[in-house]
């Protein structure tokens, strides 16, 4: 028979699945022996059932009535008892702490008989009164669903009539009086009169409590944190002890080191005279914990070796919530604590050099997210000013800059040694300039996988994307705050990418030092210590290799201070941009074969210059190159432009008119799917020869040099292995023409990215004409799905996460069932066609720490990622040998 309810001694902390986390850990501290309030758990399981049904299951009642029967033989009370009443707490508890997100009930078993006997044994009239307001005000609301605001209302007055500042000038039959009131708010608002039994007052708290799972916010909360919305949350009933009594009572908080820094040492507040929800409503200011050892130095005493001994069993950071009740001391709540992601790498190796625990436990509590946030420059200062509107952080940091509206602006700035905030509806790959020359960005539109926010995490910078209250008017070069504050370029704003904030005016930032140690290889401080150590240890562990998605010489130089192991996508795209569009368009425009050759010809040494430095920064590393991607439309100007320029002219430029004959060849309805990758190799004669002629001379030059270049080339967006042999065969008689030119004697590997479902159905074949596989996951997951993520973002995908269809983007972490399922099938076909196959990941997803560990499980040799992620790639690698558990 299933049991619902468990009295403290019965649970453990393993049990954090059906006892919720407080219920586990109230179990283990009771037997540990601390002094914990007796109290009884109702598990998740009841309130999955109850949401399920509707019902409480049918043996709550009486295992209910059971634990409150034990509860009152420890209490010594009954409860609700007229002339000596115990009291209980009704506190949610799920397995995943969601602060404030549920409701609570206290007091439960005040009526207007009890509160007389508590007046009487308190020896405290106005407590006791105090206490039921409190019940009257918490049931009305939570369970009778009155709205708070009446209550409080109520109480305003009751203030403005005794000419009181503070509820605490409110005497005994002030509170009385009060109590009557909201009992006749709840009666006239809801038909209901507040019950009095004691027993009904537990039952219909212990409901609304289960219901509190489907509120707005808590369900809000779980979709940021990714909890799934199945769990339900576990009830915690438990003897209320007061922190209100008496001058020699209190209430508090205690962690067992700092959780800001995780330096060594007891930390906390503690608010005498008091009880916990005061503590919450910030009614009084705390005293530091500290002041307790002066106040009441037993129980301080009591209290730090209680601490002691929690972190000692818990072997980490735990933080407790303790009452003092007339001098004597009761711990309500422990849990392993949150923390800073500073707090976390400091943690973790303290306790692993002190012998507390080992390695893997140290690599098991720090995390990729918590080190990309460590690698991002900090405000110096809090923000004193009215933030601007809220969006969703796209990548963490918090720099700040001149408001610049256009990209050829913030590249001016740049030049001119000023800090620039690109401001944007939305971000383009034409934007790429003014986002590299920005501190920040900041868009109107998009989320965290927009454009902008994927190119400006790979590249470190700060962006808050989506900043939807803000209207962008790129014309009059401004924009508005929904209060109608008007920021023109040039006003300084401050971006704040981890909160996802913007503030006007500047705040003064600080470099991050982690970054520095990076990219340095020395420490200068503590943490820096403690994130080496960590990244020492992944490196160790971790079976995939890490490598970068970089571009130019100095990407590929950084990637391999921050610890590279090679280069996985170079993209050859970027270098058809900016001074050379016009050799591209030449080759785009030839009339003939000699133009096209020649164009080509001009294009071939500019393209070898870029390989050899690269292969020079990652000298005796592999490098991917990847042959030319986007469509060829893309490296010409816009077509309405162009038509509007030739309009407007009396006697338009023939190059524009052919220009613009070559855009409207080349427009495409779906660009995504058109012609590019591959079939661009097939279509256009000549290039795939120019960009292999360029890779084999550059690696001959290197070799020259007396460099060791380990070129490989790869060919995207195949989709039969008839496209692969055909390139690869063009390929192949290029390079032995240069190698035996040249006498060189090198093999430059040749593999495709798997980016359509159709390459990973058919893995088996084109693995038997390939070397390597890279799985371009961005491509892979827009064809799987069916969508542009360009455009969904922008549609539609806003609407879906709200809904709940996706818990994140596909785009920002693997969709394991579906995109997930394709490459594990590739893997599998290609190794079994070719064992000596070469399996890597080159889609963004191979930075995300969650697709890491599924890249890990799919057997892939390594992932690659921008160079920024790096770091916190080899970290979630280590942590994916040791089989760390990411998703919830
Ligand atoms: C991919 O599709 O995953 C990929 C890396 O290629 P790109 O993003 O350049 O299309
Ligand atoms: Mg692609």
């Amino acid at each position: 028979m299933t049991q619902y309810v468990y009295g403290f001694a019965e649970g453990r902390r393993e049990m954090a699945d059906l006892l919720g986390g407080k219920g586990a850990n109230l179990a283990e501290m009771t037997r540990l022996g601390l002094p914990v309030p007796p109290g009884f758990t109702v598990t998740t399981k009841a309130c999955r059932v109850f949401l399920e049904t509707g019902t409480e299951p049918d043996e709550l009642g009486f295992e209910v009535a059971r634990a409150l029967a034990a509860l009152e033989r420890a209490a010594g009370r009954t409860l609700g008892d007229s002339a000596d009443p115990l009291l209980v707490s009704v506190r949610s508890g799920s397995r995943y702490s969601m602060p404030g997100m549920m409701e609570t009930v206290l007091d439960i078993g005040l009526s207007d008989a009890s509160v007389q006997g508590l007046a009487k044994i308190s020896g405290q009239e106005r407590f006791a009164w105090d206490s039921y307001r409190r019940l009257v005000q918490m049931f009305g609301h939570t369970v009778l669903g009155v709205d708070t605001e009446l209550f409080e209302r109520a109480l305003a007055e009751r203030r403005t009539l005794r000419g009181a500042t503070d509820d605490r000038d409110l005497d005994a039959q002030d509170l009385a009086l009060l109590t009557e009131e909201f009992k006749e708010i709840i009666h006239r608002t809801t038909g209901e009169e507040f019950p009095q039994d004691p027993v009904e007052q537990l039952h219909r708290a212990l409901r609304a409590v289960f219901s509190s799972w489907n509120g707005e916010r808590a369900h809000v909360y779980r979709r940021r944190e990714h909890i799934s919305d199945d769990l339900g949350t576990a009830v915690n009933i438990q003897a209320m002890v007061f922190g209100n009594l008496s001058p020699d009572s209190g209430t508090g908080v205690a962690f067992t080191r700092d959780p800001t820094t995780g330096a060594r040492g007891v930390y906390g507040d503690y608010l005498p005279y008091a009880q916990g929800e005061d503590v919450v409503a910030g009614v009084r200011n705390a005293v530091p914990l500290q002041e307790l050892e002066r106040l009441d130095p037993r129980s301080y005493l009591a209290l730090t070796e209680h601490l002691r001994t929690l972190e000692a069993h818990y072997q980490d950071l735990c933080d407790v919530e303790f009452t003092i009740e007339r001098g004597r001391l009761w711990i309500l709540q422990t849990r392993v604590g949150k923390r800073t992601a500073e707090a976390a790498f400091r943690i973790a190796y303290d306790l692993l050099e002190e012998g507390v625990i080992g390695r893997r436990a140290a690599l098991s509590r720090v995390d990729g997210d918590q080190l990309a946030r460590l690698m991002f420059p900090r405000f110096a200062t809090r923000p004193s000013d009215v933030p601007a509107p809220r969006a969703p952080a796209a990548a963490p940091g918090p720099p700040g800059g001149g408001a610049v509206s256009d990209s050829a602006e913030a590249v001016r700035g740049a030049a001119a040694g000023e800090r620039t905030v690109l401001v944007r509806r939305e971000t383009t790959p034409d934007d790429l300039p003014g986002m590299i020359a920005a501190e920040a960005v900041l868009t109107s539109r998009g989320g965290k996988t927009s454009h902008a926010a994927v190119v400006a995490r790979g590249m470190g910078k700060v962006c808050v994307c989506g900043a939807e209250p803000l209207t962008v008017d790129p014309t009059a070069r401004q924009f508005t705050t929904p209060e109608g504050v008007v920021v023109r370029e040039g006003d300084v704003i401050s971006v704040d990418g981890t909160s996802g904030t913007v503030h006007l005016g500047a705040l003064s930032l600080t470099d991050s030092a982690v970054r520095q140690s990076l990219e340095s290889g020395e420490q200068s401080d503590l943490l820096s210590v403690a994130v080496d150590r960590a990244l020492s240890h992944a490196d160790a562990v971790r079976r995939l290799e890490v490598r970068a998605n970089a571009d130019t010489p100095e990407d590929a130089a950084c990637a391999r201070r921050f610890g590279a192991q090679g280069i996985g996508l170079c993209r050859t795209e970027h270098m058809f941009l900016g001074e050379r569009k016009h050799l591209v368009e030449a080759m785009i425009l030839a009339v003939d074969g000699t133009a096209r050759e020649q164009a080509l010809a001009a294009l071939l040494p500019l393209q070898r210059a870029d390989f050899t430095g690269i292969l020079a920064a990652m000298d005796g590393l592999p490098v991917t190159i990847r042959l030319l991607d986007p469509p060829l439309h893309e490296f010409l100007p816009d077509r309405t432009q162009l038509a509007v320029r030739i309009a407007a002219s009396a006697d338009p430029d023939p190059r524009d008119v052919h220009l613009l004959a070559a855009v409207e060849r080349l427009h495409e309805r779906n660009p995504m799917l058109g012609l590019r990758g591959v079939r661009l190799g097939l279509s256009v004669p000549g290039l795939v020869a120019m960009q292999v002629r360029a890779i084999a001379e550059a690696v001959a030059d290197r070799i020259r040099d007396g460099g060791d270049p380990r070129a490989e080339i790869m060919i995207p967006l195949v989709g039969t292995v008839e496209e692969l042999r055909l390139v690869r065969a063009e390929a192949e008689s290029v390079l032995s023409e240069v190698f035996a030119r040249t006498g060189t004697e090198v093999t430059c590997p040749i593999g495709t990215m798997i980016e359509l479902p159709r390459a990973a159905l058919t893995a088996g074949r084109i693995a038997r004409a390939a070397d390597f596989f890279s799985f371009g996951t961005n491509d892979l997951t827009q064809t799987t799905w069916g969508l542009s993520r360009d455009d969904a973002e922008a549609s539609f995908f806003p609407a879906y996460l709200d809904k709940g269809i996706f818990t994140i983007s596909p785009f920002e972490s693997l969709d394991e069932e579906g995109v997930g399922r394709l490459i594990t099938l590739a893997v599998e076909e290609g190794r079994a066609a070719n064992s000596r196959l070469t399996l890597g990941v080159c889609g963004e997803h191979g930075g995300d720490p969650d697709s890491i560990h599924f890249f890990h499980r799919a057997g892939l040799d390594y992932v690659s990622c921008s160079p920024f992620r790096i770091p916190a790639a080899r970290l979630e690698a280590g942590r994916a040998a040791l089989g760390e558990p990411r998703s919830r």
